[in-house]
């Protein structure tokens, strides 16, 4: 009789899912596991995009898997981050039940991912299953499995996520308003996204480092309709657009430099 109510244990144990907390902006998050008996149904999407060089800025490294090192050839152009399905208190779910990352399944996928959604970074990214594995690996398995309910699974949560990327394509809305990258340009946190909004009538959330402009999150209802984003941005009144060619690496070394001697992260 005992083992009933150890077999529903195991089950509940094995299909558990977190909900994050986001304290704002890209501040740090307090995680919350929770079970799928609590699972609420998500809200909205967040599309976020990032801004390669101001990303790439962190970079102390490079290696081959990372778009930051491909000299010339590094991404000019916002990529994609993730497709996150989120909570209007501000919380969102994560690593719900789903499978395993599987590359097959995108394999048709992979020129158009590594140009528009590549990973800036060496460090291999964590799963949800314990291990470590590609950023499509994380970003599927932490937010893709929570939102499948409106997406589809793998192959499709990728491919939904790519045709949002060119229906609202925010670096070509930048880039006509006249915000280029400049190593020494500021701009206004505010007409940046005025020009989105005339573009696509919704509110982005901006997200800086250090004074740069680092992601631009754009949401959307369950139908892929615009709608506000919940969280707010971070950025200060005037923000730069960084260029990738002067961005400093290892005192002195340049992205473009940083090409030519590859360096495998551990
Ligand atoms: P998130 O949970 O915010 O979707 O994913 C961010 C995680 O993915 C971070 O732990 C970061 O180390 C890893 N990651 C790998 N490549 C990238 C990248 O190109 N951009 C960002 N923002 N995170 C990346």
């Amino acid at each position: 009789m005992a083992s009933i109510p150890i077999l529903l244990l195991i089950l509940l144990v094995g299909s558990l899912y977190s909900v994050e907390v986001n304290g704002g902006g890209g501040g740090g998050t307090v995680e919350l596991v929770s079970t799928v008996a609590e699972q609420r149904v998500f809200d909205y999407f967040a599309l976020a995009l990032q801004w390669p060089p101001t990303y790439c800025s962190k970079s102390t490294k490079c290696c081959s898997q990372s778009a930051c090192c491909r000299g010339a050839n590094s991404p000019s152009v916002f990529t994609i981050h993730g497709l996150w399905p989120d909570y209007n208190d501000g919380s969102w779910p994560s690593c719900c039940s789903g499978s395993a990352f599987d590359e097959v399944e995108i394999s048709t996928l992979f020129g158009a991912l590594e140009q528009y959604w590549p990973t800036l970074s060496c460090s291999k990214s964590s799963t949800c299953h314990g291990k470590k594995g590609l950023f499509w690996a994380h970003e599927v398995e932490k937010h893709g499995t929570c939102a499948s309910s409106v997406t589809g699974e793998e192959y499709n949560y990728f491919l939904t996520t790519i045709n949002l990327y060119f229906t609202y394509n925010v670096t070509e809305v930048l880039f006509e308003a006249g915000y280029v990258p400049s190593n020494s340009e500021k701009y206004p946190a505010g007409g940046i996204s005025s020009a989105i909004e005339n573009a696509f009538h919704t509110t982005p959330q901006l997200i800086c480092l250090n004074g740069a402009l680092e992601e631009v999150r754009l949401c959307f209802n369950k139908d892929f309709t615009v709608r506000e984003c919940v969280a707010k941005s971070d950025c200060p009144d005037y923000v730069s657009l960084p260029e990738f060619a002067s961005l400093e690496l290892n005192g002195g070394t340049t992205t473009a430099d940083r090409s030519f001697s590859y360096h495998e992260s551990s």
